[in-house]
């Protein structure tokens, strides 16, 4: 292979390079020599064709200039044609005759042959390998930055003897480093500034220390800084070859993280309103007690408080007002306790003290305290009223060893409270055995009132409706009553929610319904007519045929429908308001008078009465009984009285038991009345030897 045979120009030589050629084939370079005088290629090895891109021998014949890619090339084989340079060692590109220019070193070096021509030899490495590495590195470095600063994280990385090689924007940001100090890459003063801004140098430096020692550690800490930014720091060691090289720190800010950790913590063992220790809080505190007791055999008291009719206060006056209530009720227990003490709030009005090292004596002693302190009157506003307490107390351990066991015997305490009157305290106490064997279960009732209805045990007894100015009877409210030969004298209000769990209610009430129209006709007949009122239960109201049962009895009675009015509670209003609504329509179109008992105990606003065919509001007897000097109860129900009057219905007072109570409600503008004050609910024969001429 050579120029000649590829139609290459002759070398003015012949065959004067034909050692040469021999020589440079076996060099590995790309080499090719070339004739000073003419400039041209005379010839070329097989590394030098590849790295052109053709076959070597095509390189033979061309001009050197041909093959120069950059304008310093031309400018250097300009001066090697005027002879000024003899030799050159470079770093160039070299035109690839397939297309694109290859980067190469290059060394030129002049041989004058003793009487022969002078050439240059052209030996050139190709660089392309080394430039595509280099290149590589570039970009994975330049990716490396990016990624660097696109984390959230502030990093830094050093070598093994704690030298900065490597950080970001925002590491210099988390600690606040002047640019300047980074700039000039001043390590120490970094480092130093890095140690003078954490709150705890000495311990920061020894866990460097320590990190150092330990090359292959990977750690992770929390530093606190002066500034208030608390950072992560982990430490990663940095490997090459499986051998550390340096360190990588990264710092996250965990400021905010750990605000709101704090936070929940916070909020998930306190009540939100008062800041007391919620139900969690106290179960954990009660187990400690219980542990300690265990240990050293000493008693421990919780009582349960209830505040008595809040809910009236939250509906009446606003939920607003109600909390400010709760807080203050708050305060006042906090202030009536022991340091050591707990007072947690479960949840609405409800309070739970926890009394640690108490007997019997101090149970009742922490009780009497809250109570005082509850006692003096609460100013809100211009307002001005008493809040009581119901408590319930269980001890430990002769009530129970566990938190649930005591909270519910405290809560059933509580509860007995509450049925003897509310603002008193009361420790539990285990049923008497005699009790339990009389067992007025629920199943036990539940049968007793199917055996009475079946042999006609139950009455209505008769309570007249008073007009309050002039003492005129204007009606009467059944009442039903109850004497079980086993268990006696039941009352209402024992058996009529046991009824009305199990269904029951609904046969007791069309009973009632018939009964008390049946005397209302009587009266009528014996030529002197009284309304009767009748009591109907939700679950009654609801039934498919109530409407069309109250037309049938009227009928059969022969009594006209405006001498019966049904007593309703605000929860059938609420339940489904429009099948209400319809029933409501169909009763009133009957004639039927409808009433709301037990008024202010629900949550039916007057305001949403006024769509309902409503003629008569009775106020509950709770509020009665306060009058006229709870400021509370006087609000209460004077604002009744006045809305409910403004919607032209007719109120009536129940429980009325002084007679400054209805001097206070005749003075408010109430219309009627029904209360001990007057008479108590009466059998027939009873109700016409006293009333029978009025
Ligand atoms: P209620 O309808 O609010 O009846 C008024 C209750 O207050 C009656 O209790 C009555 O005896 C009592 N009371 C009347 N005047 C005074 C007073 O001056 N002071 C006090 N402290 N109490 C007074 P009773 O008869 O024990 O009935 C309790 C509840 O049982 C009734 O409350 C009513 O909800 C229910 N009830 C009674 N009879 C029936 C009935 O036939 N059907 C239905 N569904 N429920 C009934
Ligand atoms: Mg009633
Ligand atoms: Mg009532």
């Amino acid at each position: 292979m050579n120029a000649r045979s590829h139609g290459a120009p002759p070398s003015p030589e012949g065959d004067a390079f034909a050692p040469w050629r021999a020589v440079i084939e076996s060099m590995l370079h790309a080499v090719w020599l070339v004739d000073a005088a003419s400039l041209r290629v005379v010839a070329a090895n097989h590394a030098a064709g590849t790295l052109m891109g053709v076959r070597a021998a095509e390189l033979v014949g061309r001009g050197v200039l041909d093959l120069a890619a950059t304008p310093e090339d031309l400018c250097f084989w300009d001066e090697v044609a005027g002879g000024l340079a003899e030799s050159i060692e470079s770093e160039t590109f070299v035109c690839r005759l397939n297309g694109g220019t290859a980067p190469v070193t290059r060394r030129i070096s002049r041989v004058d042959q003793v009487g022969g021509a002078a050439f240059y030899v052209v030996a050139l490495h190709d660089r392309s390998e080394q430039f595509r590495a280099e290149r590589a590195l570039e970009a994975s470095a330049a990716d490396l930055r990016a990624t660097l600063e696109s984390t959230d994280d502030g990093i830094l990385v050093t070598d093994l003897s704690g030298r900065i090689r490597n950080f970001n924007r925002r590491f210099a940001a988390l600690w606040n480093i002047p640019d300047e100090m980074l700039m000039r890459r001043e390590d120490d003063a970094v480092l130093e500034w890095m140690r003078r801004s954490v709150i705890e140098p000495g311990t920061y430096m020894r866990r460097l220390a320590t990190i150092d020692d330990a090359t292959m550690l990977q750690a992770s800490d929390v530093l606190k800084l002066h500034s208030g930014t608390v950072l992560e720091r982990v430490a990663t060691p940095q490997c090459t070859s499986g051998r550390p090289i340096g360190r990588v720190f990264s710092f996250r800010d965990i400021t905010e993280k750990l605000e709101a950790r704090e936070r929940i913590q916070v909020l998930s063992y306190t009540d939100a309103l008062t800041g007391l220790p919620n139900r969690r809080l106290l179960a954990d505190r009660v187990e400690v007690a219980l542990a300690v007791a265990k240990r050293d055999s000493t008693p421990f008291a919780l009582l349960f408080l209830n505040l008595d009719r809040f809910k009236h206060i939250n509906e009446t006056l606003g939920h607003t007002f109600g909390d400010r209530v709760l807080l203050e009720v708050a305060e006042r227990i906090k202030c009536s306790i022991r340091q050591v003490d707990t007072v947690a709030r479960l949840s609405g009005d409800e309070f739970v003290l926890l009394a640690h090292q108490a007997d019997e004596n101090g149970a009742e002693a922490a009780a009497w305290r809250v109570m005082e302190a509850l006692k003096r009157p609460f100013n809100q506003g211009d307002l001005s009223f008493t809040v009581t307490a119901s408590i319930g107390i269980a001890m430990q351990p002769n009530d129970g060893t566990s938190f649930d066991e005591l909270m519910r015997r405290a809560e059933s305490a509580m509860r007995e409270v509450k049925h003897a009157g509310r603002a008193a305290f009361r420790f539990h106490r285990p049923r008497p055995a005699q009790a339990d064997a009389r067992s007025r279960s629920r199943m036990h009732l539940d049968h007793a009132m199917r055996q009475a209805l079946a042999q006609g045990r139950f009455r209505l007894h008769y309570q007249p409706q008073v007009e309050i100015g002039s003492g005129k009877i204007v009606g009467t409210e059944a009442l039903i009553r109850w004497r079980d030969p086993e268990l006696g004298e039941i009352s209402p209000g024992e058996f009529i929610p046991v009824a009305e769990e199990t269904g029951f209610i609904v046969p007791i009430g069309e009973w009632v319904l018939r009964q008390a129209v049946k005397q209302a006709a009587a009266w009528q007949a014996s030529g002197r007519p009284r309304a009767v009122s009748v009591n109907v239960s939700a679950l009654q109201f609801q039934q498919p045929g109530f409407v069309d049962g109250v037309a049938t009895v009227l009928r059969e009675a022969g009594l006209a429908a405006e001498w019966l009015e049904l007593e309703l509670t605000e929860s059938i209003l609420l339940q489904d308001a429009q099948d209400a609504m319809l029933r409501l329509q169909a009763l009133a179109q009957l004639g039927v008078k409808l009433a709301i008992d037990d008024f202010g105990t629900g949550y039916s606003s007057l305001a949403y009465l006024k769509r309902f065919p409503i003629g008569r509001l009775k106020i509950d007897r709770s509020f009665i009984s306060g009058l006229p000097l709870d400021e509370s109860d006087a609000g209460i129900v004077r604002a009744i009285i006045s809305m409910g009057r403004a919607l032209r219905l007719e109120i009536i007072a129940e429980g009325v038991e002084t007679v400054a109570q209805r001097d206070f409600l005749q003075e408010a503008g109430c219309h009627l009345f029904q209360g001990f004050l007057f008479s108590p609910a009466l059998d027939v024969m009873a109700f016409e030897a006293k009333f029978g001429a009025s």
